[in-house]
């Protein structure tokens, strides 16, 4: 069918609107209709080569929309369902059997590979050649997507579908980070260094759980306000104060847990000398290609962990439900960093992103 895409020709080449051919649902595969999607810093990394995906492609990996049709086999969804497009895997690896699809051992290829894990991409050109296509599974630039049932997520009745493409991945891998990974016990002071998506994300599942204290560091005010409004008991602006000492001050020691969601390597640093003996540091923010980080060795060998966690780990299914049902509960008001923007407008919202007038844009189709 023909469908509308935003195609990356090349490296670092902007994002252009075109017809592309994509083809009709095979065995197991559901074409989803997109209402939006959600645009993340990680379609930055693949744009710019950090994350290798052949190009020409079509990025996104952030869709909601409906169920358009489903191929052979697909029991569970029917046309008209509406549908978060989540965390791919292959599903039968020793980690996707685990119970670990985050880390699926052909994550590279289920992510990035550019086509179906079976080979073939699904997109191609008027004349025939092929553009890369299934970017997290999904490749949700574009008016409809192929994807497969597995990885589909039900939107309950009553929620804005145009709103949940972001579960997919920016806000499910800050929630995620707390309630599968950081799992905060009673009275746990819990930073987060960088208050996008990701980070605020963190802040409002941190909120859902018996952590006290709650601090968020970033550079920006606006951002720094909006994280108090959506939880965090205290804020650092590094513009202001060396963010180590502020946070070793606020706790009264170092912290329990700290979550690093910006991949800048000298932030990496600071998030492991903020947390103590036994104390947790969470990797999340995405570095480019090839980074390198040092810690204090001494200080690591006191019990110290430094966990990296990819898309919040554990299963998409359960972890964008539940944020599904506490943002129905008034619990997880993501919609507060969350701003739309038409298809057509995508390179102004990638703009506003990177420039960080925006925290999560939001495309929606036409
Ligand atoms: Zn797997």
């Amino acid at each position: 069918m023909e469908i509308i895409a935003a195609v990356v020709q090349e490296l670092d080449g902007p994002f252009e609107l075109m017809k592309l051919e994509l083809d009709e649902p095979g065995p197991g595969e559901v074409l989803v209709r997109i209402a939006a999607t959600g645009i993340c810093h990680t379609d930055g990394l693949a744009r710019h080569g950090d994350l290798p995906f052949p190009l020409p492609g079509v990025l996104g990996h952030e869709g909601a929309g409906t169920v358009a049709a489903v191929g052979s086999g697909v029991t569970e969804f029917s046309e008209g369902d509406p549908v978060v497009i989540g965390w791919p895997s292959c599903g039968v690896c020793r980690n996707c059997r685990a119970g670990e699809p985050r880390y699926c051992s052909r994550l590279g290829e289920v992510l990035a590979g550019g086509c179906r894990l079976d080979g073939g991409s699904a997109l191609t050109r008027p004349d025939g050649s092929s553009v890369s296509s299934h970017f997290f599974g999904q490749s949700s630039f574009a008016t409809f997507s192929l994807t497969t049932a597995t990885a589909l997520v039900p939107v309950s009745a009553g929620l804005p579908l145009e709103l949940m493409g972001p579960l997919a991945c920016g806000i499910s891998t800050g929630a995620g980070a707390v309630f599968n990974t950081a799992r905060p016990h009673a009275g746990a002071q819990l930073v987060v260094f960088g208050a996008g998506t990701v980070g605020l994300a963190a802040v409002m599942a941190a909120r859902n759980s018996p952590a006290t204290r709650i601090i968020a560091v970033d550079q920006h005010e606006s951002r720094l306000q909006l994280a108090r409004e959506l939880g965090a008991t205290d804020t650092v602006n590094v513009t202001e104060d060396d963010p180590v000492r502020a946070i070793l001050d606020i706790c009264g020691g170092p912290a329990d847990f700290a979550l690093e969601c910006t991949g800048v390597i000298s932030v990496v640093r600071q998030a492991a000398d903020t947390v103590g003996m036994l104390g947790t540091c969470i990797l999340i923010g995405g570095a480019p290609a090839g980074a390198e980080f040092c810690l204090d060795h001494i200080s690591t060998l006191w019990g110290k962990r430094i966990i990296g966690v990819l898309g919040g780990s554990g299963r998409s299914q359960e972890l964008i439900t539940s944020i599904m049902d506490l943002y129905a509960q008034g619990r997880f008001p993501f919609d507060r960093l969350g701003e739309y923007f038409d298809f057509a407008d995508i390179r102004t919202a990638l703009d506003k992103s990177y420039s960080g007038e925006v925290i999560k844009p939001i495309l929606r189709m036409p």
